[in-house]
């Protein structure tokens, strides 16, 4: 595998939730944070299980 330097147009994004900077898509951080977008491992770590918790809330209230 050869990597040539591929310059690609990445948008950089400061991580509404660990405040690091990162290129990418990035992630809706939404029910962490309301506005901005986070990085790839606060997706991971902290929006997925509170949006599972959030599911789960909303299954219980029916
Ligand atoms: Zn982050």
């Amino acid at each position: 595998m050869s990597t040539t330097q591929s310059k690609r147009e990445e948008k950089k994004y400061i991580c509404c939730i660990c405040k690091m900077p990162f290129t990418g898509y990035g992630n809706n951080p939404d029910p962490v944070k309301k506005r901005g977008r986070c990085c790839d491992s606060c997706n991971a770590e902290k929006v997925i299980p509170a949006r599972i918790e959030e599911a789960i809330k909303s299954w219980c209230k029916g």
